[in-house]
């Protein structure tokens, strides 16, 4: 059993670590050696850490751990993707997907505990929001991940890494989650944890306006926004949280998040909805609506799950509305399907609150189904 009463220092970003040992009278320098010996020699037991103290090493042990989340399942999938569910200790469960691509290997992960905004064709809203993850929760799905891959002899390029990019795409809306969402992503950068560079940590959100205007400062990482409609009534339905920021409000963020920085993007995922959102004028009205934005456009097929009344775009569908906003010049993908396992982990993540044990079970039914479709 885990003691919940101790510190977990995983909560910690490098500057929480240094004032956590301030006020144990030591030496900012502790939190290099603490972050050296957890993200990078993978050890975990105060006892071990042989540069600590002894009397530093007892006082930890005592008073603190590193305490990350059970893996309680991993499913794998023939491409080489991966989604863990994992317990935490109030004994929640989330998802991290980890989906590699040659030199470059993703790990998406969650930032909370179901979703308050309730978009109308996510599976995460259909269980409502639980709680905030802690910074040491969403920091441990890339430990876990990392640790694990790394066990298993996988890195995804000549330094060895074994994730080189970062979505926060999972559960969640992280910006909802200011504080602990931002800690975790600046030590997804720091050197001494996982040294990803900003480009290659992305914060996904639906629009939080105020939020977005903060993330720059909190920690400068890419941003992609979930716009999937070009005018406002059809996104009222589709991501409420519009209401409260329109289009417009929300194009403005987008362009002040950019600045002056002509190299940067603004991501922005268009969910392809069959007959909602996937006609000639709505390409049109969005290659529109982002001629004055730097942006790039992800398309992603809807993934459907049990209960939605969406349905997929088919696959013409998607490369006329492509076509049409790349000969108005705006650089777009379609998220690839490398079978439909991998786009299944996109909007489709459950995992599981503990109160609800048959919507569990489905759901476990459901997403090993589609990881080993
Ligand atoms: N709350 C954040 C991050 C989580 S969702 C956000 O809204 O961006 C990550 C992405 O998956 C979002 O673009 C979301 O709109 C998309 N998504 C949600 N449900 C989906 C589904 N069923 N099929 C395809 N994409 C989906």
């Amino acid at each position: 059993m885990t003691d919940t009463a101790k510190i977990n220092l995983l909560d910690f970003d490098r500057q929480g670590l240094e004032n956590f040992f301030a006020d144990l009278g030591e030496k900012p320098f502790r939190a290099r050696q603490i972050l050296q010996w957890v993200y990078q020699r993978n050890v975990d037991d105060f006892a071990a850490m042989s540069d600590l103290s002894k009397a530093l090493r007892a006082r930890l042990s005592e008073t603190a751990e590193i305490r990350l989340p059970d893996v309680a399942m991993d499913q794998k999938s023939d491409d080489g993707s991966r989604k863990w569910l994992l317990q935490l200790a109030d004994g929640n469960c989330i998802e991290a997907v980890y989906i590699p691509a040659g030199e470059r290997a993703t790990l998406c992960v969650s930032s909370q505990v179901g979703c308050a905004l309730n978009c109308s064709f996510c599976s995460t809203a259909q269980q409502g929001f639980n709680r905030n993850l802690t910074t040491g929760e969403i920091i441990g799905q890339v430990l876990v991940a990392s640790r694990q891959l790394t066990a298993d002899g996988i890195s995804c390029n000549e330094n060895g890494r074994a994730i080189s990019n970062v979505v926060m795409m999972g559960m969640g809306e992280p910006l909802l989650n200011f504080d602990n969402a931002t800690a975790a992503m600046r030590l997804m950068l720091d050197d001494l944890v996982f040294g990803l560079s900003k480009r290659r940590v992305t914060l996904s959100t639906s629009g939080l306006v105020p939020e977005i205007d903060r993330l720059r400062e909190a920690c400068d990482v890419a941003l992609a926004v979930s716009l999937h409609a070009p005018e406002d009534a059809l996104r009222d339905e589709l991501v409420p949280i519009n209401r409260k920021y329109p289009i417009k409000e929300l194009m403005d963020a987008c362009r002040r998040y950019i600045g002056e920085d002509t190299r940067r993007r603004v991501t922005f995922e268009y969910v392809m909805l069959d007959g909602v959102n996937d006609s000639d004028a709505h390409a049109r009205a969005l290659a529109k609506l982002l001629r004055n934005v730097p942006a790039k456009v992800n398309l992603i097929p809807f993934n459907p799950f049990p209960s939605t009344r969406y349905q997929r775009s088919s696959p013409e569908r998607i490369a006329r509305f492509q076509q049409i906003i790349v000969d108005d010049g705006l650089v777009t993908i379609t998220r690839k399907t490398r079978g439909d396992d991998i786009d299944a982990a996109c909007g489709q993540l459950a995992g599981q609150f503990q109160d609800r044990t048959r919507r569990r079970l489905r759901n476990i039914g459901v997403d090993v189904q589609d990881v080993a479709s």
